[in-house]
């Protein structure tokens, strides 16, 4: 299917339509589908934004937001408003951020995923521009964009198969590239060409437009919520309540509702056989990131509640097995 035909411009179009319906997002945005992954749009955020006074301020609460700064530092100055940290437990109070008042941008990662780690809040960005990635939180709550000059979200946690890159842009931030800024990362080019300057990934496109119109029917972002609420809180209870057998080392008042790390306490090796015993019980993937070690449980929005509870019946007879 050319992605010139009407068929495919309807498809790019309704899935653009039901995201801005379900996010409500306001007009004075526009909604682009890119490539290049999250990755990629750690750089266009710079080759888009950073001109305007040359640097910019990074928020590093983890691993991806320690990525997106390393890759800004390529294309201008980046000022680090939280101090350098081994590990990433907690958020520190905003009061505490040494925030730049000549930045171009206040960058953050409204969910970490490696480390589990969410923002409770919108931070306060006081008339500058504020960029978030949300990847793996993306649609997962209501959120109000009028608040942010840039959302952007690698598909492949909430929206659909890896390959397609949504990016919510306030109108005033357009027009402002690099003039070395490839045209496959130009938010400017994208948006007058309504994401169809060359061949997009389309089978994605689609799959993203269904899993909008899935959200749309099934209580909105609302109601994925009220379940991402639900699971993380069946999660994290089964954990604190286990007399110490697992623990969870994030700071509670940040712990994220989609990625749930978490330790068998002190005994590594109890940690691979669960591994092993939650694989022959039909669960997969609960082995933490490598940097970080330990487990990780991922309650994305096609994780239902059901599906929470059989992995919370396992850790329990697990505990009751290994205590
Ligand atoms: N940001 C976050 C929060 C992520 O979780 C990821 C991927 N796991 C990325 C960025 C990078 O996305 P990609 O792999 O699509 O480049």
């Amino acid at each position: 299917m050319s992605h010139r035909s009407s068929h495919y411009e309807q498809i790019n179009n309704q899935a653009q339509e039901t995201l801005r319906h379900i996010l409500d997002v306001p007009d004075n945005y526009k909604i682009l589908f890119m490539q290049g992954g999250g990755t990629g749009i750690f750089a266009a955020v710079a080759l888009n934004l950073i001109s305007k006074t040359g640097s910019a301020d990074y928020v590093v609460t983890g691993s991806w937001s320690a990525k997106a700064a390393n890759e800004a530092k390529k294309y201008g100055k980046v000022n680090l408003v939280l101090p350098p940290r081994d590990n990433y437990l907690n958020i520190p109070d905003q009061s505490t951020w040494s925030l730049d008042p000549n930045a171009s941008y206040i960058y953050y990662c409204a969910n970490e995923t490696i480390n589990g780690i969410e923002f409770p809040y919108i931070p306060e960005a006081k008339g500058i521009p504020l960029v978030a990635d949300m990847s793996s939180n993306f649609l997962s709550k209501p959120i109000n964009v009028s608040k942010f000059g840039v959302i952007f979200a690698s598909a492949q946690k909430n929206i659909g198969p890896a390959g397609i890159t949504v990016v919510i842009i306030r109108d005033d931030l357009l027009d402002q590239p690099m003039p070395s800024c490839p045209s496959i990362l130009d938010f400017t080019i994208m948006a007058k060409f309504n994401s169809l300057y060359n061949t997009p990934p389309c089978f994605c496109a689609y799959v993203m437009g269904k899993v909008f119109k899935w959200i749309d029917k099934n209580g909105g972002v609302k109601g994925m919520e009220v379940n991402a609420v639900t699971k993380s809180s069946m999660l994290y209870s089964t954990i604190d309540d286990s007399n110490g057998f697992y623990s969870c080392p994030i700071s509670k008042d940040v712990r994220s509702r989609m990625n749930v790390p978490f330790r068998i306490t002190g005994q590594e090796e109890l940690e691979q056989l669960f591994l092993e015993e939650s694989k022959k019980a039909g669960m997969i993937q609960l082995k933490g990131h490598r940097s970080v070690g330990g487990l990780r449980a991922s309650l994305y929005n096609a994780v239902s509640i059901s599906d929470t509870k059989v992995l919370t019946d396992f850790m329990a007879e697990f505990r009751a097995k290994y205590h």
